[in-house]
């Protein structure tokens, strides 16, 4: 006869099986929905003044704009201007009446602004104000240069046509050596509006991995506030992807002169000149696979914002496996980590030590932390975020970005976290 236990007993088994299943899931890893550029406290010596013979904002002044839906509007003449209360600001633009052109567009919708002679500007939100206000790029860059070229980094331009045919080129070029290195595959190429796939794989395969990149490009779009239609590459990101391991250790030694390549499934090749390539191998888990290849693609989309700025390891890793398990929810994959993560985390009270660090890796447990502390700092302010990476590319250092973003200093952001994950005190 089976022993029913007493109902009270019953109750504590369930409560520490909830106990311990809510300790042992890892925070839901979610994209994100676009939230405005609003300002931040660092952003605010690059706002532009309005008023006066001097503002780039005056009746009659030809703009060019750029919608955050991507659309874009040439030469709309400007007939009014709502103000804020302060000089800076304005709430509403109005233009003169032509065929098939706007007469009234709100601010919340504008990306950027091209005054006719008189510079580009960026249209962001000051909420303390509740109007919007135009950042000056060209002040904004000058500065963000200087503060770069102590860690030789630079801006990114936008590639000219002939840069982007080249970059197509090379990226054609590398197929052909490949097809030569290996006469006994057979490969395609698969094309999207912003990704090349070159592979082995059977064709019927690819339209699902190339899917996820587009989902990736689109939700890195979305969280870092940028028009989706916008091509963050140089012409391309091309992907060369091989079904067996065997075949992509060679590719990578012999025709990109990288032997070290146990242990490896993708990669994300980033160059100084702006360029960017993933590389692989399918395996045979195509879950995983998915997660690989968003997680390396991803690494390449952080590279190309902004400027060629260095990320830590804890902020690129986060990033690369938060997108990869927004795109891939099929995936076990970070709660796996996670899991691996909390008992140590619980353990030490602490990160690892070095794993705020800027240089260096981050260890294999540590990704899931890294991960969920991305889904920590997005969920918490994903404008702040966005700024915090801005920042960075713009020369700051993580711990000043940090603190002029989300005023945590590294002690306070592993506490908070620790908070976040049900790890009280946790360090740094
Ligand atoms: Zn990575």
């Amino acid at each position: 006869m089976q022993r029913l236990c007493s109902p009270i007993a019953f109750l504590i088994v369930v409560l520490l099986a909830m106990g311990q299943n809510i300790q042992a899931a890892p925070p839901r890893i979610a994209g994100v929905k676009a939230v405005p550029r609003s300002i931040m406290k660092f952003e605010r010596d690059y706002i532009a003044e309005l008023g006066g013979d001097f503002g780039p904002l005056k009746e009659g002044q030809l703009l060019d704009l750029r919608l955050l839906s991507g659309k874009s509007y040439v030469d709309l003449e400007l007939s009014g201007i709502q103000r804020g209360k302060e000089s800076t600001t304005f709430r509403g633009l109005s233009f003169k009446p032509s065929k098939g052109q706007p007469t009234k567009l709100s601010p919340n919708t504008l990306y950027e602004l091209r005054v006719r002679d008189g510079g580009d500007f960026d249209v962001v939100a000051d909420p303390s104000a509740k109007a919007w206000v135009l950042l000056d790029r060209k002040k904004r860059d000058t500065i963000a240069t200087e503060r770069l070229r102590d860690t030789r980094n630079k801006l990114w331009e936008t590639p000219t046509p002939e840069e982007n045919r080249a970059a197509l080129k090379s990226y054609e070029d590398l197929f052909d050596k490949i097809k030569a290195e290996f006469p006994m595959l057979t490969f395609v190429r698969q094309e999207t509006e912003f990704f090349i796939v070159y592979t082995d794989m059977p064709a019927g395969q690819i339209a699902a991995y190339s899917a996820n990149l587009d989902s990736m490009y689109q939700q890195l779009c979305t969280l870092f506030n940028i028009p989706k239609d916008t091509n963050i590459w140089v012409g391309k990101c091309p992907v060369y992807c091989f079904v067996n391991k065997e075949h992509f250790m060679h590719f990578e030694a012999k025709l990109l002169d990288n032997p070290a390549t146990e242990g490896v499934q993708g990669l994300s090749h980033n160059s100084s000149d702006g360029k960017v390539m993933t590389t692989c191998y399918r395996g045979n888990s195509p879950v995983f696979f998915a997660v690989v290849l968003v997680h390396e693609t991803a690494h390449g989309f952080l590279h190309r914002i902004r400027s060629s700025g260095r990320i830590p390891p804890w902020m690129n890793e986060g990033l690369s496996e938060w997108i990869a398990q927004v795109v891939v929810p099929q995936s076990d994959h970070v709660q796996g980590r996670f899991s691996e993560a909390l008992p140590i985390l619980r353990s030490q009270g602490s990160l690892g030590g070095d794993f705020l660090d800027d240089s260096g890796r981050i260890e294999s447990w540590q990704y899931g932390a890294a991960a969920v502390l991305t889904q920590f700092l997005i969920s918490t302010d994903a404008n702040a975020y966005r700024a915090m990476i801005t920042a960075i590319k713009e020369g700051y250092s993580w711990q000043e970005a940090l603190d002029v973003t989300f005023g945590l200093k590294p002690e306070e952001l592993a506490a908070a976290f620790g908070r976040f994950i049900s790890v009280p005190g946790l360090r740094p």
